[in-house]
């Protein structure tokens, strides 16, 4: 049995990326980036009026000025402003040339038609300078980060509409059992219905990675044999899901091997989850995790999530809080890491959720995050500091 900080590490080291594509800016939500991004231009491109008002010379405020036109956005000044004058602006105008500063309109009188006088006591330039924000040239975004909402936004501002992504890896998901029957299904006696499979493809999902359900597959060893084969060839990871216990008909990890998976663990030190099994062959990554929803859950986010983010080339740095505990705990076993469902309380202390063990899977939905337990440790005082991993 390897430690859960040695799997970890040992997942990590059997990364393969998954190569690279171009796509739409604006479907590139969420992807990871697989190149830098340089400014095309200055931003702002040129001095832009921060405020509708008047645009004049700062040495002009204490008289009256001359107004020469108007300006809406995206127009240009046919004039220049000299001493005594000003060209009304529109928030987003171009500076017109010979002013060094806009008056806000709030802060101005109209004397008589083409007469102004500011009325303020002070003023800001209110300009937003050329390329103040951004230079030409500039990295705007780097390789190996994901692209947010507000990327997007840069992205189409540097003019780069087709950027460099890293490919999703596309995952296999079998769920083997002959318990198990379809969502749409009533469960007959001694069935239940699979909800690992379809938890795993709305987890890949919420990796941004592609699912790639396979089906539920009975415990005979040719049908496993069958799927992994299939499953290898056709994805970049495979994630199966229960027949990797100690049960008579658990012969996952043998079927494995017979399909040249070479397997780097198959009993971790952690909770829920031990018998968790990862392997690889030489170009696909598979996992089996056990078949409780809870753990196949804890089993994917702490093991498979980082993978899979790390196939696109992002470091993955899972949120990892240190909180205060809400009440005395304790635990009778301490030779596995343990993860468990907790929630917060108003003063924002950690507490553990009501969980009866790796099938209840409404504990994870009651949830805010997975409180991780080190090995070795028993209790807990309420008030002790622990680490949470918001899910
Ligand atoms: P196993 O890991 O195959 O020994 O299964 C452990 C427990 O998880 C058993 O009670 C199974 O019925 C249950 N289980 C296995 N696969 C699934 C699944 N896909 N959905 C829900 N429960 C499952
Ligand atoms: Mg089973």
């Amino acid at each position: 049995m390897v430690s859960f900080e040695k799997a970890q590490e040992l997942v990590m080291a059997k990364v393969f990326e998954t190569g690279t594509e171009q796509v739409d800016f604006n479907e590139a939500l969420y992807r990871v980036l697989a190149e830098d991004v340089y400014a095309d231009i200055d931003m702002p491109p040129f001095d832009k009026a921060a405020m509708d008002g008047y645009a004049c010379r700062l040495e002009d405020l204490d008289k009256e000025l001359e107004l020469l036109e108007v300006i809406a956005a995206g127009e240009i000044a046919t004039h220049k402003v000299g001493k005594e004058q000003c060209i009304k602006v529109m928030t987003g105008a171009k500076v017109p040339e010979g002013a060094d500063t806009v008056i806000m309109v709030e802060q101005t009188e109209e004397i008589r038609p083409g007469l102004i006088r500011f009325s303020g006591n002070k003023t800001a330039p209110n300009i937003a300078y050329k390329a103040e924000d951004v230079k030409k040239g500039d990295l705007v975004w780097k390789k190996g980060m994901q692209i947010l909402p507000q990327h997007v936004a840069i992205f189409a501002s540097v003019g780069c509409i087709k950027p460099l992504v890293a490919k999703q890896p596309r995952v296999g998901i079998l769920s083997t059992g002959d318990e198990l029957v379809e969502p749409s299904e009533y469960p007959e006696e001694g069935k239940i219905r699979n909800s690992n499979g379809f938890q795993l493809i709305a987890q890949v999902r919420a990796a941004h990675c592609i699912p790639n359900y396979m089906g539920i597959v009975p415990d005979t060893e040719e049908a496993t044999h069958e799927a992994i084969k299939k499953a290898l060839a056709e994805n970049d990871m495979v994630i199966l899901t229960g027949g990797v216990s100690m049960g008579d008909f658990d012969f996952v990890p043998r079927i494995m091997r017979q399909n040249q998976v070479e397997i780097i663990f198959q009993k971790v030190a952690v909770k829920p989850g031990r018998p968790t099994v990862f392997g690889r062959t030489k170009d696909t990554c598979i996992f089996g995790l056990p078949g409780n929803p809870v753990s196949s859950f804890i089993n994917f986010e702490v093991f498979a999530k980082p993978l899979l983010y790390k196939m696109m080339g992002l470091d993955y740095q899972p949120l990892d809080l240190r909180l205060p505990m809400g009440i005395d705990f304790s635990r009778k076993k301490a030779d596995r890491v343990e993860w468990l469902p907790v929630s917060l309380n108003k003063e924002g202390e950690v507490v553990p959720v009501e969980y009866h063990g790796s099938a209840h899977i409404h504990a994870i939905c009651l949830a805010k995050a997975l409180m991780s337990i080190p090995k070795g440790l028993y209790e807990i005082k309420k008030g002790a500091l622990v680490n949470v991993r918001p899910i």
